[in-house]
């Protein structure tokens, strides 16, 4: 009997950092075992993998006893047997046994789950940590430490404020390693707190989903300035810190029109007002600047701004092979934001992981708003040397896992850990 067979594969609902709830599965062989958490987003790519919900009255219809009831009567019976070390076989049977396209069948939140802790548990099998593993799956070296795109003001669809980009982030991309990043993060989000609520009265300082400041602005410049001044209060210059933007541009785009700072501007506007933003702030990488179906629109931004900064893509391709060969195919970025929870299994990701690697994008491996305190992605990150990781502010639990487990892991690397995105 070949000991790192899964023996027994169980799921639950627990609640994620919105007080919804989620899926938690444990994956169990005879060497080791393995327990994850699934997270859920908010301004959700419409091609995403289907999210399973009940719809019934408990949970204002966000109950997960369905998917969990997958796990436990569709999904266990059928991996029990399997070697967990051959990750790509337990993704592969799951990914038959549902059958449809975007895993309406059993739930992308059931299958992921699984796909996650079977990874953990044939780490903890082999003794190895799990970043070290997952590189093993890559057939890499884990060695980077990722830059962190922490999100220290929130609007669109994560906060109650009037800003129409979701996310303002600072990249402390010219920081000697990944701890001084951290502290970097940390000491601007408090430099900034202390700006808003001298600026705005202290409900500005109220945060929003991701953690970051949720001032009652809406003007798009001024969030940018509030956190310039933050950068400077705390001593640090625009070589150390670049500034990132998820505009999340769907969620403001109604009938051909984006609805930004008071007016409502036409897509090629759109275009030059991002031009206007580079030249004016030390803006290294926009995430979805143009509504999800436009992949043209984003090919003339790539176009107009692609060399000199990120333009990231993450609703337009959600993590899918299909719609990213697409973009790859019309230069539609030079990134990939990588959602595990978009696509659905470990395998998968990695599939659009090396295929934007071969196409020479970077790539940002990524949270989502609703996120529970698992730090899976963190390992995920250096495991397969992405570079970047896009996982909040640095601030509320569900944040700071992520953060706090790539500062053990730098240490665990030692010498060997490198910092950082070369090309960002
Ligand atoms: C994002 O859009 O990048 C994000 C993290 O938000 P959500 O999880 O709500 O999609
Ligand atoms: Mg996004």
């Amino acid at each position: 009997m070949n000991n790192f067979a899964i023996k027994k594969v169980k799921a639950r609902w627990v609640l994620d950092s919105r007080s919804t709830p989620t899926v938690e599965a444990e994956v169990h062989s005879g060497k080791g075992s393995g327990r994850a958490m699934v997270p859920s987003g908010a301004s959700t790519g419409t091609h995403e993998a289907l999210e399973m919900r009940d719809g019934t009255k408990e949970f204002h219809g966000k109950g997960v006893r369905n998917a969990v009831d997958n796990v436990n009567k569709k999904i266990a019976e059928h991996l029990e047997g399997i070697d967990s070390r051959n990750q790509e076989q337990v993704d592969r049977k799951m990914i038959e046994l549902d059958g449809t396209d975007n895993k309406s069948k059993l739930g992308a939140n059931a299958i992921l789950a699984v796909s996650m802790a079977n990874a953990r548990c044939a780490s903890s099998g082999l003794r190895k940590e799990l970043f070290e593993y997952l590189a093993g799956m890559n057939k890499d070296d884990a060695k980077v430490l990722p830059v962190p795109m922490m999100n220290i003001i929130n609007g669109g669809m994560h906060a109650g404020n009037g800003l129409a980009m979701q996310e303002f982030m600072i990249l402390p991309s010219g920081m000697k390693n990944f701890s001084e990043a951290l502290k970097a993060g940390a000491e601007i989000y408090h430099s900034l707190k202390g700006y808003l609520k001298e600026k705005h009265g202290k409900g500005a300082i109220n945060v929003g989903d991701e953690g970051g400041f949720a001032p009652p602005i809406s003007d798009t410049r001024q969030a940018l300035g509030a956190i310039m001044k933050a950068i400077e209060i705390s001593g640090y210059s625009s070589n150390e810190i670049k500034l990132g933007l998820d505009a999340a541009a769907s969620s403001f785009f109604k009938e051909g029109l984006y609805h930004i700072d008071g007016k409502k501007i036409s897509p090629e506007d759109m275009a030059s007002f991002y031009g206007k933003l580079c030249e004016e702030y030390p803006i290294a990488s926009i995430e979805d600047p143009m509504h999800e179906e436009d992949f043209d629109g984003f090919r003339k931004v790539t176009e107009a701004i692609g060399r000199k900064i990120q333009i990231l893509g993450d609703d337009v391709f959600v993590t899918n092979v299909k719609r990213l060969s697409r973009g790859i195919e019309m230069k539609a970025a030079n990134a990939l934001l990588l959602k595990l929870n978009q696509v659905g299994t470990i395998t998968e990701a990695l599939d659009a992981f090396r295929m934007a690697r071969k196409a020479g994008w970077n790539v940002a491996i990524s949270h989502r708003s609703g996120e529970t305190e698992d730090s899976f992605i963190a390992d995920l990150a250096v495991g397969w040397n992405a570079g970047q990781i896009k996982t909040g502010a640095p601030a509320r639990g569900e944040r700071t896992a992520k953060y706090n487990q790539l500062l053990r892991i730098e240490e665990m690397l030692g010498k060997k850990a490198l910092f950082g995105d070369t090309k960002l």
